[in-house]
């Protein structure tokens, strides 16, 4: 029962339409008013639950949980103004690289200082693992075939979809979206609407300008579509961003004195409350990470390869074979990444408090997907959802409302901190959002029963659920072959136990179909 292997997946998807029919009818789905699905019944595990020293502290290199005298009586002058709200979505951080998720040789102090003062969510997954169709996920509330982004840097957000800085804008909120990485650019994803400054800093855009193919990249996805070969229209998309990678980068000091800039400029006590979405890039290969954090994990290598875009687009083809010393560096090189960027949020938390901000601002950070190192055949991602690719960190903090030291172990989406957001704030949510709000959950008004986390890629060739129980079923909608992990028993996804479970198995086969309607994956 292993899944396909990617050529032989795409052959099968591509031969039976199944990408052409997305790809040209996601225009036409409507934002679904379909009831949610409810629940098999079963017994329930503790959802959330305090986490213990091990959890969080244990795991840091530095954790700092006091909050500061400056914040505290930033906190205590809040009066009746709203507060702030800052996302940050860190590209490409699995869950399982983090110190406050167990990873001890993490070097992220910053992110295990927010698990300590806030809400952890242990099961957090994206909605598609891609970078655009997982912001626009995260930035509207509703899943990517609802939104309409599903294809990387040629779908955009549907014009009926009401976004989340259109609605925090409509409240009386300034809103900034500053990222790194060319994709988010407005035309490729029109994830800009509702911002009222939206802009990407990203090392050498003037190479990226140079760049013909990505610059003729809508026009010739949009003339290719009108034939039938979908398959070269994916070649073409998937070329021209592989060219990208090769010759620009984001980092987060360059991200974050736009950022500064903007805090300077924009927040300060007597002004409106702001909406601030501020995207980091530097996990996401090439793996270049600065000089001091290049040699993270003490590794002794002394081989040859290195994080290169080329190198990764290569081993992800299978023209290169990183032997286990190879693969043991470029996880080194990855943590440095995660490393850095962690020290670049310490300083963007470290401004926060400096002015006043951090206890008057609802803080969430996370990743927009992770990436593979060689589980399941697989490398970089975009095109499994296995936990490596879907698994992200989701980090809460706003100590008037969210527990400090609180573990979710519940089934979270991307698409759930929209609502959250809206339900701390009091803004009224738009209709038809499918993400749930973490509140009743956190408040202890939900057993969070209910609660999935559905996962599809952009060519709906597999999708997968995970239930409360933390079973995990992932359908290959060629064929409806399933399989079902246990995945806090099996974190390796290694043990198929379809025909062990044929019970559960029907249970959530039935859960599924129901999330696939639900989304707008099958109509
Ligand atoms: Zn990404």
């Amino acid at each position: 029962m292993n899944v396909l292997s990617r050529r032989a997946f795409l052959a099968q998807v591509f031969v039976g339409g199944v990408l052409g029919s997305v790809l040209l009818g996601a225009c036409d789905s409507q934002a679904t008013a379909a009831a949610r699905p409810t629940a098999a019944s079963a017994t329930s595990p503790s959802l959330v639950r305090l986490a213990s020293v091990s959890d969080v502290a244990d795991n840091a290199t530095s954790a700092s949980v006091a909050p500061s005298a400056t914040t505290t009586k930033a906190a205590q002058s809040r009066g009746t103004r709203q507060p702030n709200v800052l996302l940050i979505t860190i590209d490409t951080l699995r869950a399982d690289r983090i110190g406050a998720y167990g990873f001890g040789s993490a070097h992220t102090p910053t992110l295990d200082r927010l698990a300590a003062e806030g809400v952890r969510c242990d099961y957090a997954m994206c909605q598609l693992p891609q970078t655009n169709a997982s912001h626009a996920a995260l930035l509207t509330g509703l899943y990517p075939s609802t939104n309409g982004v599903k294809v990387h840097m040629v779908d955009h957000v549907r014009s009926d979809v009401q976004t989340m800085a259109e609605v925090f804008k409509g409240a009386g909120y300034q809103t900034a979206g500053i990222y790194s990485w060319v994709s988010l650019d407005p035309q490729f994803c029109g994830l800009d609407r509702g911002f009222d400054a939206y802009h990407g800093y990203v090392l050498n855009r003037s190479l990226l300008f140079s760049n013909s193919n990505l610059e003729k990249l809508s026009s010739i996805y949009r003339q290719i579509k009108s034939d039938v070969p979908v398959v070269s229209a994916a070649d073409a998309a998937l070329g021209s961003s592989e060219q990208i990678e090769k010759t620009i980068d984001g980092r987060a000091d360059v991200t974050n004195a736009a950022v500064f800039d903007w805090l300077d400029k924009n927040a300060h006590p007597d002004s409106a409350p702001f909406f601030l979405w501020v995207h980091y890039f530097d996990p996401h290969y090439p793996y270049a990470p600065p000089e001091g954090y290049d040699h993270i994990l003490g590794l002794k290598y002394s081989g040859k390869i290195d994080g290169s875009a080329d190198t990764m687009h290569a081993i992800s083809k299978n023209q290169l074979n990183p032997t286990p010393d190879d693969h043991a560096r470029l996880l080194e090189l990855y943590q440095g990444e995660i490393a850095y960027t962690d020290s670049q949020l310490g300083l963007l938390l470290k401004k926060l408090e400096d002015g006043g901000l951090l206890d008057d601002t609802i803080l969430a950070v996370t990743g927009d997907h992770g990436e593979s190192f060689g589980e399941h055949d697989d490398w970089i991602h975009g095109l499994k959802v296995f936990e490596p690719e879907i698994r992200v960190p989701l980090l809460l903090r706003y100590p008037p409302r969210v527990p400090s030291r609180v573990v979710v172990e519940a089934p979270v989406q991307s698409i759930d901190l929209m609502p959250t957001f809206l339900d701390l704030t009091g803004i009224k949510a738009p209709a038809n959002l499918q993400g749930v709000s973490l509140m009743p959950v956190l408040g202890g008004t939900s057993d969070g029963k209910d609660r999935v986390a559905f996962t599809e890629l952009a060519d709906e060739s597999f999708v997968s659920m995970l239930t409360y129980q933390e079973w995990k079923l992932i359908r290959n909608n060629a064929n409806d072959e399933l399989q079902l992990y246990h995945v806090s028993a099996d974190a390796a996804e290694q043990k198929n136990l379809i025909d062990d479970q044929p019970k559960i198995t029907r249970e959530l086969r039935a859960r599924l179909l129901d999330m696939m309607k639900f989304s707008g994956v099958s109509k």
